[in-house]
């Protein structure tokens, strides 16, 4: 009787925990296999990170989804949008082609969840995945995890300086100076997500953040840089050694607490 080799699968995301996790894990477990689910929805910074990862630690990435992005699924929801009520997006392009990917086979997926974090939560049920968490058992908290990307030579996403999280660009979970940013770095991506916001097709009133269209949000630019630029210096004023990535990474938290799914930002 043959027995089949069990899998050891890590998901990348594109954000800073997952890439560390490959960088702690490739040589310990070098049939390790790398996958990236892409919605076709990614931000620039997030396509260039894969390729610096893959270049520095020499892994191959599965890209899953590739030929099923978020307009596919969007028109076979018929034109609604997610949202953080109603998130499809996450099941349909992010779990099931990991799901896909690993089949029936047995499989250990490798998880960047660190020592010092809160979460915890696997998005898979199925039985034959064996979710493990080696920052946990290790002990590793964010300051590891910085230092493990900075020995590398990946450092962190370019995205860092102005949004905290990776995932979509027109991501729900963004928040309001992050949108602002959107706007100012890539404006072609801005004014798709307003796109969407405008064209969708359910009748009801779509707005991506809470409260406000993004055209509204973006006339208010001013008083949100300001506020958060605020933020940033009595952040910085309380612990004048940490790195202004980390800084923003901390306002934005305190700004809002929702976590974002597991799988799109790690
Ligand atoms: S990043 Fe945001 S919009 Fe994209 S799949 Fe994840 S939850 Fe949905």
């Amino acid at each position: 009787m043959s027995h089949k080799k069990v899998r050891h699968v890590l998901g990348l995301s594109g954000g800073k925990d997952s890439t560390a996790l490959a960088v702690l894990l490739h040589r310990e477990i070098p049939e390790m296999e790398y996958f990236f689910c892409d919605t076709h929805k990614e931000l620039p910074e997030t396509y260039e990170y894969l390729d610096r990862i893959k270049a520095r630690l020499g892994i191959k990435i599965h890209y899953l989804s590739a030929k099923r992005g978020f307009d596919h699924w969007l028109a076979i929801h018929d034109g609604l949008l997610p949202s953080p009520q109603m998130r499809w997006c996450t099941v349909k392009m992010k779990i099931k082609p990991f799901e896909d990917f690993v089949g029936d086979d047995e499989a250990i997926s490798y998880i960047g969840i660190r020592a010092d974090e809160n979460r915890d939560g696997y998005l898979s049920t199925k039985p034959n995945i064996k979710p493990v968490f080696p920052f946990k058992e290790r002990g590793l908290v964010k300051a590891d995890i910085i230092r493990l990307l900075e020995d590398s030579g990946i450092g962190l996403p370019d995205y860092y300086r102005w949004r905290s999280r990776s995932g979509c660009f027109f991501c729900f979970f963004q928040r309001k100076y992050e949108w602002v940013m959107l706007a100012q770095e890539h404006p072609d991506l801005f004014a798709k997500a307003v796109e969407y916001e405008q064209n969708h097709k359910d009748g009801r009133i779509y707005t991506w953040t809470e409260g406000e269209t993004l055209l509204e949000l973006l006339e208010r630019k001013d008083e949100i840089i300001a506020n958060h630029e605020k933020a940033i210096n009595k952040s910085q004023k309380a612990a004048p050694n940490r790195p202004l990535a980390e800084a923003l990474e901390s306002v934005l938290d305190e700004e809002d607490d929702d976590l974002p799914c597991l799988v799109c930002n790690l």
